[in-house]
């Protein structure tokens, strides 16, 4: 058996895709071997002696996403050659490869935003899946290479305006496909002073809603998202969330998960670091709820959503099915406070609505109208 460790500036690059082309004497080339690095980024190809000498592939490809360039009209992938590397060879993807190193970065962080803010959460947290968003954990390397569940265009260029958004159906490949603008035009994607990297957690969560969605749900969402999209485009609006004015009730809904994992990561990663698990959701809402919430010392532009009266009833600064930080605070902080945060992310995901009519109805219904009761409550505060 042959090993090589996979890395991204020296850190290793976690469940990434690597491949070897095997030579077959003076006859060409072989099929390539496909294998996917573990959590410390070693990439174990069994079939190949631990003698091999030739060269890997590192793909900018891993278990969330399939990076493309997004300088070209076309799909082509991202991926970077290392020559003649024998067993236990080191694949460093170095700050020294200018152009690629970006798409590895976006990439690692597509999988950073899955494991800090939904992998704790049902349908993502049962064993089937773990460190596979996108399930499949029974299929081999090759399996999954092969199919791609979110592709990432990057740097947009050619999708005019300065908007990050997520299609949620690609035309070619079927899967989500992120628009990721590059760090010039987009200050979020890896921050600049005061400016924190937000762009990656918001519009993943996009990507893994539409990702749990059957296709046709994600044909008919396109067709009313494009519409709302370039209208955003053609008048150049700069991409700064409106999380308290009014737009539809559609946008509202599909707005609400990318306003939740922003702050669920920033929460996460910059103000408890400490906590994870049911702990750390706790933590979030109350802290959401507060009178003096600590995001908004992190987050510029941030938006107070609600407090709590001293009764424990839930007092919203916004109301409204077609403002974003409304149906944000309905679903992500009351009914959460009311039930548990993965209850209200597990009830987002599944109701494949697209408004929060929809999702009333849904939550309404299951686990034997259980939720009947606060679902009504939810409605009424936040005139939903
Ligand atoms: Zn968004």
């Amino acid at each position: 058996m042959l090993r090589v460790k996979v890395e991204l500036d020296r850190s290793p690059l976690r469940y990434t895709f690597v491949s070897y082309r095997p030579e077959l004497g003076t006859t060409g080339f072989g099929d390539a071997i496909v294998e996917m690095s573990d959590e410390n980024g070693w990439a174990h190809f069994k079939q190949l002696p631990a003698s091999t000498k030739g060269d890997f592939v590192v793909h900018a490809h891993n278990l969330a996403v399939r990076m493309l360039d997004g300088t070209n009209a076309g799909v082509g992938e991202v991926a970077l050659r290392f020559r003649n590397k024998g067993d236990r060879a080191r694949l460093n993807v170095s700050p020294k490869n200018e152009t690629q190193f970006p798409h590895y970065q976006v990439m690692d962080r597509c999988y950073e935003v899955y494991e800090t803010v939904f992998q704790s959460i049902a349908p993502f947290s049962g064993k089937s899946r773990g460190a596979f968003p996108h399930g499949g954990s029974d299929k081999p390397a090759h399996w999954h290479r092969r199919n791609p569940k979110v592709d990432c265009r990057f740097p947009e260029v050619l999708v005019p305006g300065k908007l990050p958004w997520v299609q949620p159906q690609s035309v070619t490949s079927g899967v989500p496909l992120m628009h990721i603008k590059g760090p010039s035009q987009d200050r979020r994607l890896f921050g600049s002073g005061r400016t924190p990297a937000t762009t990656i957690a918001h519009e993943y969560a996009h990507a893994i809603h539409f990702s749990l969605l059957p296709s046709m749900k994600r044909w008919e969402l396109a067709a009313k998202y494009a519409l709302w999209i370039g209208k955003e485009l053609a008048n150049g609006r700069s991409g700064t969330h409106r999380t308290d004015k009014k737009t539809s009730p559609l946008i509202a809904f599909i707005e609400a998960i990318g306003i939740f994992s922003q702050r669920f990561w920033m929460y996460a990663t910059v103000v408890e670091p400490q906590l994870s698990g049911r702990a750390l959701h706790a933590a979030f809402v109350a802290d959401e709820l507060s009178t003096q919430p600590s995001l908004s010392k992190v987050l510029p532009g941030y938006a107070p959503i609600a407090t709590v009266r001293a009764d424990g009833t839930i007092k919203p600064r916004l109301t409204g099915a077609s403002t974003e930080g409304a149906v944000y605070g309905a679903i992500f902080l009351d009914f959460a406070h009311r039930t548990d945060l993965a209850t209200a992310v597990n009830s987002y995901l599944r109701c494949q609505s697209f408004d929060a009519a929809g999702w009333k109805r849904h939550v309404s219904t299951v686990r034997k109208q259980r939720y009947r009761d606060d679902v009504v409550a939810v409605a009424r505060t936040w005139r939903l």
